[in-house]
């Protein structure tokens, strides 16, 4: 059975544990990538963690016009193929939950690979607000 990604706000307590998770295993070069998981604040120490839910029916894959988003079927989550990106930003538009990302610095785009089947971001949330299972 495929795993899934599951977001739990009311257990999020705004650590950001998760973003620094996330930009150290996504090195670009030497230096730490772009995070592609944070925590919205959306009230009074009220958090959101917002991170791509590698939805069933993705309006990234659907906007993508030389098919460098793709289901990548083993590990259930949605792969962005850079050597086919042609940085037009379609996904980043399409994409309702704000998680097809610029990395301005890298001048790239990025998005959550799940860490290719253990996500960081979920191994090191204190409260599991964030779970791969
Ligand atoms: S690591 Fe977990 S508790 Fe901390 S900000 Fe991220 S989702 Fe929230
Ligand atoms: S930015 Fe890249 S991945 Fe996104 S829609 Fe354009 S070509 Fe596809």
């Amino acid at each position: 059975m495929t795993k899934r990604f599951m977001v739990r706000p009311a257990l999020c307590i705004g650590c950001r544990t998760c973003e620094l998770a996330c930009s150290l295993t996504h090195q670009e070069g030497k230096t730490p990538g772009r995070t592609r998981i944070y925590p919205l604040a959306v009230g009074k120490e009220k958090w959101v963690p917002v991170a791509c839910l590698q939805c069933d029916d993705p309006a990234c894959v659907k906007s993508c016009l030389v098919d460098a988003l793709r289901m990548n079927e083993e590990l259930g989550y949605i792969e962005l193929l850079q050597e086919r990106c042609i940085k037009c930003r379609a996904c980043v538009a399409a994409c309702p939950f704000g998680c097809s990302l610029i990395d301005e610095e890298q001048e790239i785009i990025v998005k959550c690979d799940l860490c290719e089947g253990n996500p960081a971001c979920a191994r090191f949330c204190p409260t599991k607000a964030l779970e791969y299972k």
